[in-house]
């Protein structure tokens, strides 16, 4: 299903384009956290990132270094956040890959993370890993 950022991709809809290459388009967030937040997407229309091809996810690892490293340089903030929601209940707004950079210039602007971290438990990891392994 095409969505707002495929019409970004074809040019019907404008951006403030970062970077672009043969499989990545990176432009500015809309609606920023912090000053220099970019949105780093596949050419590729996958809505989720297990169904991304392997061409895509290889350039998307390729190119999100080098534009951390433009953004930081932009920017002057070297702390930074890179987030990627799948789906509505994780915060998928969306429904096309996209990773956020997010810079963390100070406590009130950027990304604002709630972490309640559980304990791992021994015989849970184990009986998990053996699915995850599986599953591979
Ligand atoms: P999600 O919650 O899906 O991870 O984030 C989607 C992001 O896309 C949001 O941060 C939102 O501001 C951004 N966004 C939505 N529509 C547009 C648009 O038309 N142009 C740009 N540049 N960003 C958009």
């Amino acid at each position: 299903m095409a969505t707002i950022f495929s019409k970004i991709i074809a040019g019907e809809i404008p951006c403030h384009k970062v970077y672009e290459d043969e499989r990545v388009l990176a432009f500015l967030d809309i609606s920023p956290l912090s000053p220099g937040h970019t949105l780093v997407i596949p050419k590729e229309p996958a809505p989720y990132l297990e169904e991304l091809s392997e061409d895509s996810a290889a350039a998307l690892g390729r190119a999100l270094p080098k534009i951390a490293r433009a953004v930081i340089a932009a920017t002057g903030c070297k702390a930074y956040n890179v987030l990627q929601n799948n789906r509505a209940e994780a915060h998928q707004a969306v429904f096309h890959v996209h990773f956020h950079i997010i810079p963390k210039p100070n406590e009130d602007e950027g990304l604002e993370i709630g972490w309640s971290p559980g304990r791992l438990d021994d015989a849970a990891a184990k009986g998990l890993l053996a699915k995850i392994r599986a599953a591979l």
